[in-house]
């Protein structure tokens, strides 16, 4: 039997000529420190990255970075059907967004690291070496099944009620005689490589999983395909062979990948490589009414990882999310440590959850809006700059106008012990800054009812009076109370609580109808910054503006 199984494998690869210990030999076990861990993450060119490929990303990152070890990017392209063009430079500039560094893996140009190559679709000779062996040793052979053939097999097995699929005695090709096998090739008969399981029906496995802890799951029977009949592996048969000559010690991924899992061992086991440590991590649920599901590419755009460049969250903000799902201790550390970032944190596999979180938008509103609270005005700009100049042209447009009036914008309320939360996101700069350029400027509010159109036309007159550009800002504050008290309103919001017969309003109703009248909002920043950097000539144009408009002739 052995000889049939060499004369087949010969047969079969003739051009193979490497060996897996040459293989061996090449990538090398690598040099690292003990407990150095080499992870990776493995997507496939789709043109679609998925918001939920951050946590396995993530935590791969860190397991990598915090032990000293190595972080790598593979391309899993065996798909032909799925590729997408371009796709590749995506997934590197997407996970650059986020601030990844991949150690080695696939680059814009290339390949960087000796590892290589790190797209599978260049390692097809790589596979073919340990399709080989696998056919020397009994364990692969070829199938010449007809997809008529198989259907036929579908069909059959679900009369009888029994699993479908090729495995045992349906496998037909299974013991094939090696002269069938030879005539077939020289009739140039299209085949695949199949697996020859190891694995019996109802058969059950015992795995342990960093994060779900021990499982029992049902063994694979199945004579699973290895290469296609185009001689291009699968997935699982070239991740096997990947994760081995990479030296990857750790496979973090989504729980989904959770039932290929006794084929992955099967595998590294008929290969004889020793299997990875493997974390399935939860998958980030979404709330409907009261049951959760996955995140969905097809109904949810928060599941695309684009929507939140498109949308403007820092990467930081992101990420601080990512890990607040992640490592139940962060938020509290985060706040014990304000100013440090989420790579100084110490992130632990034992504090990983089980079971699948909820995704949270609001969650990630204020994460970012203190992510951004804690940026000085500098970085504000630019990185708004940056966004606008991809997703908001004509805002880009307004701000390079004058930089440095921008730069007076984003630097209100930005300093002291509780700077404003008024950002989350850079696409709601320009709702924030757009009353600061005279062809943005809109009255987004209208005069709150308390506050008459006749007395509002007539604090905009007053005040027009006794404004002084060139103020302190208790000064100018002062004019505001003594124009409260003149016409009748309190000089202290407590006063007009305690005796509210006695007043028309307080100077805060004064105030609303002044920032009404610059800013076209009843709630904005600080409003002696704002006219300030509007200055003396556009305040008056406003107040005279406001008064056109409150005043009903406008
Ligand atoms: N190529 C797979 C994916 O697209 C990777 C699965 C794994 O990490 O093993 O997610």
């Amino acid at each position: 039997m052995a000889d049939t199984y060499l004369e087949m494998a010969q047969l079969l690869f003739n051009d193979v000529v490497m060996t897996p210990s040459q293989l061996e030999v090449k990538y090398q076990q690598r040099a690292l420190p003990e407990g150095a861990k080499v992870t990776r993450i493995a997507p496939s060119p789709t043109g679609f990255v998925h918001f939920g490929n951050l946590f396995p990303a993530l935590v791969s990152e860190r397991l990598a970075h915090q032990s000293g070890g190595v972080f790598l990017l593979r391309i899993e392209d065996t798909d032909a059907k799925r590729k997408v063009e371009g796709a590749v430079e995506m997934i590197i500039d997407q996970f650059n967004n986020y601030g990844f560094n991949f150690d080695e893996g696939a680059v814009k140009s290339g390949d960087s690291g000796s590892y290589g190559p790190y797209r599978q679709s260049e390692r097809v000779d790589i596979y073919h070496v340990y399709a080989k062996m696998l056919v020397e040793k009994g364990l692969a052979y070829p199938c010449f099944c007809t997809a008529d053939e198989l259907e036929t097999m579908r069909a059959e097995q679900e009369q009888q009620k029994v699993p479908i699929g090729y495995y045992g005695k349906w496998a037909k090709y299974r013991d094939c005689d090696i002269d069938t096998v030879k005539q077939f090739l020289a009739d140039k008969k299209p085949y695949v490589l199949r697996l020859k399981s190891p694995g019996v029906l109802s058969g059950r496995i015992k795995v342990h999983d960093l994060v779900k802890g021990e499982l029992e799951l049902d063994e694979n029977y199945l004579d699973q395909v290895l290469l296609k009949s185009d001689g291009v592996p699968t997935y699982h048969f070239a991740h096997a062979v990947d994760d081995h000559l990479m030296r990857v010690t750790h496979v973090v991924r989504g729980e989904e990948w959770l039932s290929s899992l006794p084929l992955h061992l099967q595998l590294f086991n008929v290969l004889e490589f020793k299997p990875p440590k493997y974390l399935h991590i939860s998958l980030l649920m979404k709330k409907e009414g009261d049951s959760k599901r996955k995140l969905s590419k097809r109904k949810d755009k928060e599941a695309a990882l684009s929507y939140y460049h498109a949308e403007g969250y820092p990467a930081d903000s992101v990420m601080e999310y990512v890990m607040t799902v992640l490592n139940s201790n962060y938020e509290q550390w985060h706040q014990q440590n304000p100013d440090k970032n989420y790579r100084d944190f110490k992130f632990s596999v034992s504090k990983l959850g089980a079971s699948s979180s909820l995704f949270d938008l609001d969650k990630l509103l204020d994460v970012s809006k203190n992510v951004i609270a804690a940026m000085d005005s500098k970085t504000v700009l630019e990185s708004v700059v940056d966004w606008a100049k991809q997703y908001d042209i004509d805002l880009y447009n307004h701000i390079l106008s004058d930089k440095n009036y921008a730069l007076k914008i984003f630097s209100i309320g930005r300093t002291g012990p509780k700077p404003r939360k008024d950002i989350a996101k850079w696409s709601d700069v320009r709702d924030y800054i757009s009353f600061f350029y005279d062809d943005m400027f809109e009255y987004k509010d209208t005069l709150p009812e308390n506050i008459s159109a006749g007395d509002a036309v007539m604090i905009l007159e007053k005040y027009k009076g006794i404004y002084h550009s060139d103020d302190e800002s208790e000064i100018w504050f002062e004019r505001i109370k003594k124009l409260a008290d003149e016409l009748g309103y309190a000089m202290r919001p407590k006063d007009y609580k305690n005796e509210p017969e006695k007043y028309k309003g307080h100077v805060g109703d004064v105030s609303m109808v002044l920032r009404l009248a610059v800013s076209g909002k009843q709630c904005s920043p600080d409003m002696y910054s704002i006219m300030r950097i509007l200055g003396h000539d556009r305040v008056i144009e406003r107040l005279e503006k406001a008064i056109g408009v409150f005043g009903g002739s406008n």
